[in-house]
């Protein structure tokens, strides 16, 4: 399949981009490099270097290719930021995935792939979060990628654009090779954050609030690594060519780690330790959130091989050795 991927030089994308080629799909990529890194992007994937909401861009890049399905990654994503700053947010969110989908509708193109996070849950009703459980987000961040599920949805009964939501929890982890990893700037995301300063490249840890209803106070959320995330977008595409189903479906571990045991995990996996102070609470931040994906693991044959949060940590780990500096 003729395939396009924007935000193929993110984080996620990249990882989804090195598994599309290797499967044998022809990949386009459409970022602005807003976060995501050239460097990134598989040397066999066509980079176009641009933003969604330019619809001059968009249509030049739906008129020059032949594209089959979209799979969509580009999207700003600190829930911190997007509490300070939910214009931004709505902005790029929302109305860049509008941008796309109206360019895919101009172009006939009826198949896409949407990153959607678990943010979309808030504070879960249930330990263990299903599909179905109610969505209220606490952050703005969450909202966005809700109201694009809501578009979607409005979309494939209007124009017949066939689309899988894919909810995910917390991305962790790197490409086996060591070649991709994650290298966001400023970094916010805990496994890196806790890696650089195992490595020395920050004084301390802190953690962000020790008073949650949890067993240890502190956040627990579900890592799960993201070569598996990506063969999930690969397996989403395969079925709705196969079967022209939308579908929203999480996608997790199904197992909770607090930020404590996140940090012992890391300090295990790195035989380093550091000091480690608490803060107060990161505002947006829900107690807890673990993932049922049993949906995804029957409807899409998904099975995550990266189960167990040292094997994820230890390609994050093994990432931040080859490439001290990420991309630079
Ligand atoms: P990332 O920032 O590394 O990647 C996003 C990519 O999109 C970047 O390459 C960026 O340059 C590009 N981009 C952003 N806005 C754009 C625009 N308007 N036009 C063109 N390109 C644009 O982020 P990531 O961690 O790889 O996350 C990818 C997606 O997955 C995001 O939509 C995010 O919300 C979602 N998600 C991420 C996580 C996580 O733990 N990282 C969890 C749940 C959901
Ligand atoms: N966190 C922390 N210290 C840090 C970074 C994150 O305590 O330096 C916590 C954060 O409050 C959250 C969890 O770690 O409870 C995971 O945060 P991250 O930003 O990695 O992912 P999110 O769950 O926000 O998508």
């Amino acid at each position: 399949m003729n395939v396009l991927v924007c935000g193929g030089a993110g984080y996620i994308g990249s990882h989804t981009v090195y598994k599309l080629i290797e499967k044998g799909h022809n990949v386009i990529v459409a970022d602005s490099l807003v976060t995501g890194h050239k460097t990134a992007v598989h040397n066999d994937a066509l980079l176009f270097e641009g933003d969604l909401r330019d619809e001059d861009f968009m249509d030049r890049l739906f008129s020059e290719n032949r594209i089959d399905a979209v799979i969509d990654f580009a999207a700003f994503s600190l829930v911190g930021e997007s509490v300070q700053n939910p214009l931004k947010y709505y902005e790029n969110n929302v109305y860049g995935t509008l941008k796309l989908l109206q360019a895919m509708v101009k172009a006939g193109v009826d198949k896409i792939v949407f990153s959607s996070t678990a943010a979309v849950y808030g504070e879960p009703e249930n330990n263990i979060i299903l599909e179905s459980d109610k969505t209220f987000p606490t952050n703005p961040y969450g909202e966005t990628k809700l109201a694009v599920e809501k578009i979607l949805k409005w979309s494939d009964r209007a124009y017949g654009i066939k689309f899988a939501a894919l909810r995910y929890f917390n991305a962790a982890g790197a490409h086996i090779s060591g070649k991709i990893g994650e290298d966001h700037s400023p970094e916010t995301h805990l496994i890196p954050i806790i890696i650089q300063t195992a490595a020395g490249k920050r004084d301390k840890l802190y953690i962000f609030g020790d008073d949650y209803p949890t067993k240890d106070g502190t956040c627990i959320r579900d890592y799960i690594h993201v070569t598996d995330l990506a063969d999930a977008h690969i397996k989403a595409l395969e079925k709705l060519v196969r079967t022209n189903e939308s579908g929203i479906y999480n996608l997790g571990n199904g197992k909770g780690f607090s930020v404590k045991e996140v940090v012992d995990a890391v300090k295990k996996v790195t035989g380093k330790d550091f000091p480690v102070e608490i803060k107060e609470r990161r505002p947006g931040d829900p107690s807890s959130l673990i993932a049922s994906s049993k949906k995804a693991m029957e409807e899409l044959g998904w099975t995550p091989k990266y189960n167990t949060l040292d094997k994820i940590i230890e390609t994050a780990v093994k990432w931040h050795i080859d490439n001290p500096k990420g991309y630079r």
